[in-house]
């Protein structure tokens, strides 16, 4: 039993690189709006990459971060994406054993929205922009997996509603000036995801974060007030609190209050 539990960990971490490394293609690629079917290239020297120049982690070290053809430097982000999306696909593993109702399809699931809710946050960090694919068609992905799993349809449409009706609102109300159209659509996402409960805590807690780290970077003056902030950050990085740990935050705050 242990040693397949191990072995399930090692299979989750591998799952993880690779698609840590299809995650950066695809940031890359529909930021540049090119094609999936071409094979990866040298965003500098446009040399195509060979299958053994493009094993993830391994390959970065092996050519000491330089592009083979070219010798520019390979950005460190995208050994750090893999790495990350690796160790995200064991955490929820490593979850769902411990969390009482094991499931692959929950698995599967999760792994897929943390796969997304990843590509957002560096989406959003690094271009200040929302990929429409992602977010609406995760979203509808998403809806019908978790039908399968017997999630509350109509939960998921009033998250959804809540979601995106939300950040609607501000953008009407503000005309675009305070969010942009991409916030609506996450905001649906995350309703879809979330259930409207979590969602609420989900975009509370996004404010906080946000809030949190605008005071810190206006402190170190890295940023003035007021500069356009890439809210798709924090609100990727609340989901994913509350999809695996919004329950016990909940518990915890109800506890506290009554
Ligand atoms: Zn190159």
């Amino acid at each position: 039993m242990f040693s397949i539990q191990i072995l399930f960990y090692f299979f989750f971490f591998i799952l993880g690189l690779v698609f840590g490394s299809f995650l950066n293609a695809l940031e890359w690629r529909l930021h540049e709006k090119k094609s999936l079917n071409t094979r990866s290239e040298c965003p500098k020297c446009h040399k195509v990459i060979s299958w053994y120049d493009n094993i993830p982690v391994f390959s970065f070290l092996f050519l000491h971060a330089k592009c083979r053809h070219c010798h520019k430097k390979i950005s460190w982000q995208y050994p750090m994406v893999e790495l990350l999306l690796a160790f995200l696909f064991s955490f929820v593993f490593y979850y769902y054993s411990f969390v009482g109702y094991f499931s692959w399809l929950v698995i599967i699931r999760d792994c897929l929205a943390v796969f997304v809710l990843l590509f957002i946050f560096i989406y959003d960090t690094k271009y200040l922009e929302v990929s429409d694919i992602m977010t609406l068609g995760s979203a509808s992905i998403l809806f019908v997996f978790s039908l399968f799993l017997h999630v509350s349809w109509l939960s998921m449409v009033i998250g959804a509603m809540i979601g995106g009706g939300f950040f609607l609102l501000q953008f009407v109300v503000s005309k675009g000036k305070w969010i942009g159209g991409g916030d609506i659509r996450i905001g649906i996402l995350m309703g879809v995801l979330l259930g409207w409960k979590l969602l609420l805590l989900a975009l509370w807690l996004a404010y906080m974060i946000g809030g949190l780290i605008s005071i810190i970077l206006v402190l170190t003056k890295k940023k003035k007030m007021m500069t356009e902030v890439a809210f798709g950050t924090y609100l990727s990085l609340a989901t994913f609190i509350a999809m695996f740990f919004g329950t016990q935050i909940l518990d915890w705050y109800f506890r506290l209050v009554f």
